[in-house]
């Protein structure tokens, strides 16, 4: 697997990114994980890199992104922060893929059975733990079709706070960045939302 040069990202569009992530999470659950010399990558990066794709997920350790779209060195910015919530230097992150490093797709990854999001659920507090948890309540107050046991431990409840909470985010990053937005507009990039599912390995793009 090739690493991107200036010439590979700049021949690629937002749609050619998505089909890349794709590709990779089918090797990734098919195990068939791509050939790559990821030392040559150390090499091949070294004077420059050329990602294709910014993706927020979650810091929870089942869900690195590199490995579940079967990508190397140089390929993906990967931004993660528990329940894949976004703040002003996350958006700015974004902001560096994007528009200084010319990334194509952003995606917002969120991914079955997050700890963050049962804990906000459950309405933990705990030390800095609660101003983070406190990002994902707009999510849990939008979902109105549940209204028995607005638990963690209502998966069904769960799940779509989850999906809701990915959708927010897109909002968010369209509002809060006129650049991205911008960039979006002029169809220079996309962003998109997906589910990562711990059980299966399968992200499930939603389009
Ligand atoms: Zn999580």
């Amino acid at each position: 697997m090739r690493t991107h040069s200036k010439e590979t990202q700049n021949n690629l569009n937002p749609d050619t990114a998505l089909e890349i992530l794709k590709e990779g999470n089918q090797r990734f659950v098919n195990n068939l994980k791509a050939n790559r010399n990821l030392l040559q990558q150390v090499n091949e990066t070294s004077a420059g890199q050329f990602p294709f794709a910014t993706i927020l997920s979650c810091i929870d350790s089942r869900t690195s992104a590199e490995l579940i779209f079967d990508q190397g060195l140089g390929d993906v910015f990967s931004i993660r922060i528990a329940g894949n919530i976004l703040n002003e230097d996350i958006l700015g992150s974004m902001e560096f893929g994007t528009k200084v490093v010319g990334t194509k797709i952003i995606v917002v990854l969120g991914h079955t059975k997050c700890g963050a999001i049962v804990g906000a659920c459950n309405h933990v507090e705990l030390g800095n733990l609660t101003t983070l948890l406190n990002k994902i309540q707009p999510a849990i107050a939008k979902e109105k079709s549940v209204t028995d046991n607005r638990t963690g431990t209502n998966v069904e409840f769960v799940n779509k706070v989850i999906d809701i909470h990915v959708t927010l985010t897109i909002d968010r990053i369209r509002r809060e960045s006129p650049i991205i937005a911008e960039l979006e507009e002029q169809g220079t990039i996309k962003i998109i939302g997906a589910l990562y599912d711990v059980e299966t390995g399968q992200v499930s793009f939603y389009e």
